[in-house]
Protein backbone atom coordinates (compact mmCIF):
# COMPACT_ATOMS: atom_id res chain seq x y z
CA UNK A 1 0.00 0.00 0.00
CA UNK A 2 1.49 3.36 -0.89
CA UNK A 3 2.39 5.58 2.00
CA UNK A 4 -0.40 8.31 1.68
CA UNK A 5 -2.82 5.72 1.78
CA UNK A 6 -1.25 4.27 4.87
CA UNK A 7 -1.07 7.83 6.31
CA UNK A 8 -5.07 8.97 5.46
CA UNK A 9 -5.87 5.71 7.20
CA UNK A 10 -3.85 6.68 10.10
CA UNK A 11 -5.17 10.34 10.18
CA UNK A 12 -9.32 8.57 10.02
CA UNK A 13 -8.29 6.52 12.31
CA UNK A 14 -7.45 9.45 15.03
CA UNK A 15 -9.14 11.85 13.60
CA UNK A 16 -11.82 12.43 16.40
CA UNK A 17 -8.47 12.24 18.88
CA UNK A 18 -5.81 14.02 17.23
CA UNK A 19 -2.62 13.82 19.45
CA UNK A 20 -0.29 16.83 18.88
CA UNK A 21 2.13 15.29 17.61
CA UNK A 22 2.07 12.09 14.78
CA UNK A 23 6.31 11.08 15.01
CA UNK A 24 7.01 8.48 11.85
CA UNK A 25 9.21 6.13 13.25
CA UNK A 26 11.55 6.07 10.83
CA UNK A 27 14.50 3.75 11.47
CA UNK A 28 15.05 1.30 8.11
CA UNK A 29 13.52 3.97 6.53
CA UNK A 30 15.65 5.65 3.41
CA UNK A 31 15.82 9.46 3.08
CA UNK A 32 13.89 9.68 -0.33
CA UNK A 33 11.10 7.64 1.28
CA UNK A 34 11.10 10.53 3.87
CA UNK A 35 10.93 13.08 1.72
CA UNK A 36 7.67 11.68 0.45
CA UNK A 37 6.10 11.49 4.02
CA UNK A 38 7.31 15.77 4.34
CA UNK A 39 5.34 16.01 1.12
CA UNK A 40 2.60 14.41 2.89
CA UNK A 41 2.88 17.10 5.51
CA UNK A 42 4.47 14.46 8.20
CA UNK A 43 7.35 17.20 10.12
CA UNK A 44 8.17 15.45 12.71
CA UNK A 45 10.80 11.74 12.27
CA UNK A 46 12.10 9.80 14.97
CA UNK A 47 15.28 8.02 14.40
CA UNK A 48 17.06 5.40 16.75
CA UNK A 49 20.59 5.29 15.18
CA UNK A 50 22.89 7.97 15.15
CA UNK A 51 24.53 7.85 11.74
CA UNK A 52 21.56 6.84 9.86
CA UNK A 53 19.78 10.26 11.35
CA UNK A 54 23.06 12.40 10.52
CA UNK A 55 23.01 10.47 7.03
CA UNK A 56 19.34 11.35 6.54
CA UNK A 57 19.34 15.39 8.03
CA UNK A 58 22.34 15.80 5.26
CA UNK A 59 19.88 14.38 2.58
CA UNK A 60 17.13 15.95 3.59
CA UNK A 61 18.65 19.57 4.70
CA UNK A 62 17.04 21.17 2.16
CA UNK A 63 13.33 20.71 3.70
CA UNK A 64 12.58 23.28 6.18
CA UNK A 65 10.70 22.40 9.49
CA UNK A 66 11.25 19.11 9.78
CA UNK A 67 11.81 18.59 13.52
CA UNK A 68 13.97 15.39 14.28
CA UNK A 69 13.52 13.66 17.14
CA UNK A 70 15.76 10.54 18.80
CA UNK A 71 14.10 7.76 20.24
CA UNK A 72 16.77 5.41 20.47
CA UNK A 73 18.95 4.04 23.08
CA UNK A 74 21.63 6.41 24.28
CA UNK A 75 25.45 5.96 24.39
CA UNK A 76 27.50 7.77 26.45
CA UNK A 77 30.00 8.40 24.23
CA UNK A 78 27.52 9.62 21.40
CA UNK A 79 25.28 12.71 23.59
CA UNK A 80 27.45 15.66 22.11
CA UNK A 81 26.46 14.75 19.00
CA UNK A 82 22.99 14.21 19.93
CA UNK A 83 22.81 17.37 21.85
CA UNK A 84 23.42 19.18 18.44
CA UNK A 85 21.92 17.74 15.53
CA UNK A 86 18.24 16.43 17.47
CA UNK A 87 15.60 18.68 18.34
CA UNK A 88 14.29 16.21 20.57
CA UNK A 89 15.94 13.14 22.81
CA UNK A 90 12.76 11.00 23.81
CA UNK A 91 15.12 8.52 25.72
CA UNK A 92 16.79 10.01 28.78
CA UNK A 93 16.54 7.80 31.27
CA UNK A 94 19.83 8.63 34.05
CA UNK A 95 20.86 12.24 35.57
CA UNK A 96 24.70 11.33 33.74
CA UNK A 97 22.63 11.43 30.32
CA UNK A 98 20.93 14.47 31.28
CA UNK A 99 23.88 16.35 32.06
CA UNK A 100 26.21 15.39 29.31
CA UNK A 101 23.39 16.40 26.75
CA UNK A 102 22.77 19.86 28.67
CA UNK A 103 27.04 20.15 28.52
CA UNK A 104 26.70 19.74 24.75
CA UNK A 105 23.78 22.00 24.13
CA UNK A 106 25.29 24.84 25.76
CA UNK A 107 25.93 27.77 22.59
CA UNK A 108 22.91 26.92 20.60
CA UNK A 109 19.92 28.88 20.58
CA UNK A 110 16.80 26.94 21.92
CA UNK A 111 17.05 24.12 24.31
CA UNK A 112 17.04 20.92 23.48
CA UNK A 113 13.87 19.29 23.97
CA UNK A 114 13.73 16.03 26.45
CA UNK A 115 11.50 13.25 27.28
CA UNK A 116 12.46 10.54 30.46
CA UNK A 117 12.31 7.01 29.22
CA UNK A 118 10.39 5.12 31.76
CA UNK A 119 10.74 1.37 32.07
CA UNK A 120 6.93 0.99 32.71
CA UNK A 121 6.41 -2.51 31.35
CA UNK A 122 8.35 -5.18 33.70
CA UNK A 123 8.99 -6.84 30.44
CA UNK A 124 10.99 -3.82 28.72
CA UNK A 125 14.75 -4.99 29.87
CA UNK A 126 15.65 -2.23 27.05
CA UNK A 127 16.26 1.11 29.09
CA UNK A 128 14.19 3.94 30.99
CA UNK A 129 14.23 4.81 34.74
CA UNK A 130 12.13 3.04 36.80
CA UNK A 131 8.94 4.33 37.36
CA UNK A 132 9.63 5.02 40.96
CA UNK A 133 12.95 7.42 39.97
CA UNK A 134 10.69 9.57 37.91
CA UNK A 135 10.35 12.66 39.72
CA UNK A 136 13.99 13.07 41.17
CA UNK A 137 15.33 12.86 37.57
CA UNK A 138 12.84 15.27 36.67
CA UNK A 139 13.84 17.56 38.92
CA UNK A 140 17.33 17.09 37.91
CA UNK A 141 16.28 18.00 34.41
CA UNK A 142 14.43 20.70 35.12
CA UNK A 143 17.54 22.37 36.87
CA UNK A 144 20.08 22.41 33.65
CA UNK A 145 19.19 25.51 31.46
CA UNK A 146 20.33 24.04 28.08
CA UNK A 147 17.30 21.06 28.31
CA UNK A 148 13.85 21.65 28.95
CA UNK A 149 12.36 18.80 30.07
CA UNK A 150 9.22 18.03 28.26
CA UNK A 151 7.32 15.06 29.50
CA UNK A 152 7.89 11.30 29.45
CA UNK A 153 7.80 8.55 26.65
CA UNK A 154 7.60 4.64 27.47
CA UNK A 155 7.52 1.46 24.99
CA UNK A 156 4.72 -0.84 27.06
CA UNK A 157 3.85 -4.52 27.17
CA UNK A 158 2.81 -6.60 23.54
CA UNK A 159 -0.08 -7.66 25.28
CA UNK A 160 -3.32 -5.64 25.10
CA UNK A 161 -4.22 -5.92 28.63
CA UNK A 162 -1.06 -5.58 30.35
CA UNK A 163 -0.19 -2.38 27.98
CA UNK A 164 -3.19 -1.11 29.20
CA UNK A 165 -2.08 -1.22 33.08
CA UNK A 166 1.47 0.54 31.55
CA UNK A 167 -0.43 3.00 29.75
CA UNK A 168 -2.53 4.40 32.65
CA UNK A 169 0.47 4.17 35.18
CA UNK A 170 2.16 6.41 32.19
CA UNK A 171 -0.74 8.62 32.20
CA UNK A 172 -0.87 9.00 36.18
CA UNK A 173 2.99 9.29 36.83
CA UNK A 174 2.59 12.50 33.61
CA UNK A 175 -0.12 14.01 35.55
CA UNK A 176 1.31 13.65 38.83
CA UNK A 177 4.38 15.18 37.57
CA UNK A 178 2.03 18.35 36.56
CA UNK A 179 0.59 18.66 39.37
CA UNK A 180 3.83 19.52 40.74
CA UNK A 181 4.53 23.25 40.22
CA UNK A 182 8.08 23.66 38.98
CA UNK A 183 6.46 21.00 36.38
CA UNK A 184 3.22 22.62 35.41
CA UNK A 185 4.18 23.28 31.35
CA UNK A 186 5.00 19.31 30.74
CA UNK A 187 2.93 18.73 27.48
CA UNK A 188 4.18 15.47 26.21
CA UNK A 189 3.29 11.83 26.72
CA UNK A 190 5.11 9.97 23.91
CA UNK A 191 3.43 6.43 24.15
CA UNK A 192 1.77 4.35 21.30
CA UNK A 193 3.33 2.71 18.56
CA UNK A 194 1.39 0.75 15.09
CA UNK A 195 0.20 -1.87 17.13
CA UNK A 196 -1.87 0.10 19.89
CA UNK A 197 -2.01 3.60 19.56
CA UNK A 198 -5.59 3.98 19.65
CA UNK A 199 -5.28 2.51 22.91
CA UNK A 200 -2.72 5.21 24.04
CA UNK A 201 -4.46 7.70 23.00
CA UNK A 202 -7.60 6.98 25.06
CA UNK A 203 -4.84 6.78 27.84
CA UNK A 204 -4.12 10.18 27.28
CA UNK A 205 -0.94 10.10 24.97
CA UNK A 206 -0.36 13.67 23.12
CA UNK A 207 2.57 11.94 20.51
CA UNK A 208 2.14 8.78 19.10
CA UNK A 209 5.15 6.69 17.50
CA UNK A 210 4.63 4.94 14.23
CA UNK A 211 6.93 2.85 12.27
CA UNK A 212 5.67 -0.02 10.34
CA UNK A 213 1.83 1.27 10.01
CA UNK A 214 3.17 4.15 8.10
CA UNK A 215 6.29 2.37 6.40
CA UNK A 216 5.36 -1.73 6.12
CA UNK A 217 7.38 -4.12 7.65
CA UNK A 218 11.32 -3.39 8.51
CA UNK A 219 13.72 -5.83 6.64
CA UNK A 220 16.07 -7.56 9.11
CA UNK A 221 18.65 -5.64 8.02
CA UNK A 222 16.86 -2.04 8.17
CA UNK A 223 16.36 -3.15 11.94
C1 LIG B 1 10.56 1.61 16.04
C2 LIG B 1 9.99 2.37 17.19
C3 LIG B 1 8.64 2.75 17.19
C4 LIG B 1 7.68 2.40 16.07
O1 LIG B 1 7.32 1.07 16.16
P1 LIG B 1 6.27 0.46 15.09
O2 LIG B 1 5.81 -0.77 15.75
O3 LIG B 1 7.03 0.21 13.84
O4 LIG B 1 5.20 1.46 14.91
C5 LIG B 1 8.20 3.50 18.26
N1 LIG B 1 8.99 3.81 19.30
C6 LIG B 1 10.28 3.43 19.35
C7 LIG B 1 11.10 3.81 20.52
C8 LIG B 1 10.81 2.70 18.29
O5 LIG B 1 12.10 2.32 18.36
Amino acid sequence: MPLAERLTHVQCAIADRPPQCLLAASKGVAAKTLRRAYALGLRHFGENYLQEALDKQMALSDLDGIVWHFIGRIQRNKTAALARHFDWVESVDRSLIAERLNTARAGMVAPLNVLIEVAVSAEDSKGGCAPEEVPELALAISRLSHLRLRGLMALVHPQAEQADADFRRMAELFFALQQTPVHADLDTLSMGTSADYLQALQHSATEIRLGTILFGARTQESL
